[in-house]
């Protein structure tokens, strides 16, 4: 366990990143408050609003005048919850971090067995989900398929039932600050960090009220990052697809040159010839494609914009939290 209280330092922390939210926020601190007051000697929740567009903010600001610990960073526009994610970790100082999302699917209650596995000395402590059978059953095959690809082709192993719900130690907080990639998939970066890890099983309860903010797209693109930023197997196939087709390609030769001299010149062959000039097309501009999804990953990280932009900091702790627009980029020069 990390030296607890230094300087004034919350026990524990919850970073929740919220996307019009507004009609949960009041039922999720009213369970959530009682737990961490019954776990911790001090606490501080960070609320990061995802730019939502309802009343999330108003909602904030109430839960804030209502109880100074409930604290909020806002962004200037919607960057997705996985950035949400890292912004409220850059912007919660607790000595163990909590993550959960805001819609009461992880029940507040578990954090009680988070806390004691961290006073146990782990310090990746992650929920672990027993079924998933408040979720469509096309949400559930995409994830089944997804989690087989990903333990085929992805380079770090990933725990089976992992999210984003868990406790992380501040030295699991720190590791993660340093990471400046823009495409985040941190239920594989909380793997790669590592750190004594344990998981404590939990049921997804139903959302508390409106709907999933993640549609079949932002999912695919969710997955495709998350695979295409843990592996470089997609990158390294064409090496082989390509000696494969060669060894091929220099097989029908030798036929057509034995076939040609033992029965003389043979015209037909459009079909063969279509066939295979199609065929080769395909395949490159696959390959193509493939290089072209990590070009353009490559040209985000390069730019190194910074991966939110605040426009409200709500109960800030400090003054350096007030400075204009704070980033990634900057905490790390
Ligand atoms: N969320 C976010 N930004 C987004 C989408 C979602 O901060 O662009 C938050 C959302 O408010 C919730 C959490 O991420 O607290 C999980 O979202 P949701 O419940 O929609 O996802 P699901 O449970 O279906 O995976
Ligand atoms: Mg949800």
């Amino acid at each position: 366990m990390a030296e607890a209280g230094v300087k004034g330092r919350p026990e524990i922390g919850v970073v929740i990143p919220v996307y019009n939210e507004a009609d949960n926020i009041e039922g999720l601190v009213r369970r959530l408050v009682p737990v961490l007051e019954r776990v911790a000697a001090s606490f501080e929740v960070v609320f990061v609003d995802d730019g939502s567009r309802d009343g999330t903010m108003a909602a904030l600001r109430q839960a804030n005048a209502a109880d100074p610990r409930l604290t909020a960073v806002s962004f200037s526009r919607n960057f997705g919850k996985e950035i949400a994610i890292a912004a409220g970790l850059d912007h919660c100082e607790a000595d163990a971090v909590v993550i959960m999302d805001a819609d009461l699917q992880h029940p507040p209650e578990v954090i009680e067995a988070f806390v004691a596995k961290w006073r146990e000395g782990f310090k990746n402590v992650y929920g672990q989900r027993n079924d998933r059978i408040n979720e469509s059953a096309m949400r559930r095959m995409f994830a089944r398929n997804f989690y087989k690809m990903f333990a085929m082709f992805g380079e770090t192993p990933l725990p089976e039932g992992a999210g984003d719900f868990r406790l992380l130690d501040r030295q699991a907080v720190l590791a993660l600050r340093a990471m400046g990639e823009r495409a985040r998939f941190s239920k594989a970066l909380y793997a790669w960090i590592g750190f004594k890890s344990v998981g404590v099983p939990f049921d997804v309860a139903e959302r508390a009220s409106g709907v999933s903010k993640f549609d079949i797209g932002k999912l695919t693109r969710f997955a495709l990052d998350g695979l295409m930023s843990f592996s470089t197997l997609p990158l390294m196939v064409w090496t082989y697809v390509g000696m494969i087709v060669s060894i091929i390609a220099l097989g029908m030769a030798l036929t057509f040159m034995v076939q040609t001299l033992v029965y003389g010149v043979d015209v037909p062959g459009y079909a063969s010839l279509i066939v295979s000039v199609t065929f080769l097309g395909g395949i490159q501009l696959l390959s193509l494609g493939v290089l072209g999804e990590y070009i353009g990953r490559i040209f985000a990280e390069v730019k190194r914009r910074p991966l939110y932009l605040v426009a409200e900091r709500l109960g800030a702790p400090d003054e350096k939290d007030h400075a204009p627009l704070p980033t990634r980029h900057d905490r790390r020069v």
